[in-house]
């Protein structure tokens, strides 16, 4: 199994003990997760006082190459916070040490914003793809580039670079799996049944450079929250979706590991599609 998205490092809350590498390790031992992409942690001031970045994220890469796929960190605002910043140098020399991606990207700002924008395309040029935590709004309180209801923004950004690859995560992505959408629940984990599929489903249908992140609760939620959906789901879009834990805690508990194992245990989704999420797809993305 690969995992598109863990981290290691200090949290947001003082008692909370850290997470570092040999808990990483051995939680991926535990799961049977053979390697992990590790992604720099706090990386827009929005999320966190302590920062894990990437300087960081490929000392560990060298220790376990194995075992780790490093992710850059870059804050759209990073530079002069302009929309013509030169990315591509820093990216370029992330890249030679052995990045495969860039994320999660955290800015509060609109996924449309020029800044974005001017990342994604220069992200494109390098065939490095990224991973987007979406948010519901600009707003105190919350990380993450903002989505409105529907994903418009995201559906303007998958058109305009379509040389990028973008990987959804998060709450404000995830809840549109339903085509019932509530603007008060979209920014958590909307419950029941699934009705008819929503926004997320037609985007990764529409767009071949549009790919779903299915870690954390998010993910989870999404997946389980109407079961017979979320097979359906999976089979469907198994050329598009990548498995990953969002581990980042102590102690924290990752439920999809077996609900993904049960669904193709039960015949409920093929192995072909389980191969696809768990590894296969994680693989072409990533260029491994
Ligand atoms: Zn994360």
């Amino acid at each position: 199994m690969i995992d598109i998205h863990t981290h290691i490092g200090r949290g947001t809350v003082k008692e909370e003990p850290v997470f570092g590498i040999d808990e990483l390790l051995k939680r991926m031992d535990e799961l049977g997760i053979e390697k992990a992409v590790l992604l720099p942690r706090g990386v827009s001031p929005e999320c966190s006082f302590f920062h894990f970045d990437t300087e960081r994220v490929l000392e560990v890469y060298k220790k376990y190459p194995d075992r780790i796929i490093p992710f850059c960190k870059l804050d759209p605002r990073n530079g002069n916070n302009s929309p013509e910043t030169d990315f591509k140098w820093v990216l370029e020399e992330y890249k030679n040490e052995g990045c495969k991606g860039v994320g999660e990207l955290t800015a509060n700002l609109y996924v449309n914003d020029e800044r974005y924008k001017n990342l994604f395309r220069q992200c494109g040029e390098l065939n490095l793809p990224v991973l987007i935590h979406f948010a519901v709004s600009v707003k105190y309180g919350i990380y993450g580039a903002a989505v409105d209801k529907g994903l418009g923004q995201l559906e303007e950004v998958l058109k305009e670079f379509p040389d990028t690859i973008f990987i959804g995560h998060a709450m404000a992505f995830w809840s549109e799996i339903s085509s019932e959408v509530d603007e008060e629940k979209r920014g958590g984990y909307p419950e029941g049944p699934v009705k008819s599929p929503g926004r997320v489903c037609e985007l990764l249908e529409k767009y071949p450079n549009l790919y779903g992140d299915l870690s954390a609760n998010s993910g989870y939620n999404a997946i389980s929250r109407d079961p017979e959906f979320g097979y359906w789901f999976l089979e469907k879009f198994q050329d598009k979706l990548l498995f990953g834990t969002d581990l980042c805690h102590v102690n924290q508990e990752v439920p999809i590991v077996d609900y993904l194992r049960q669904a193709v245990e039960k015949g409920k989704i093929s192995e072909i599609a389980y191969r696809k999420i768990i590894e296969e797809n994680a693989r072409k993305v990533l260029s491994l």
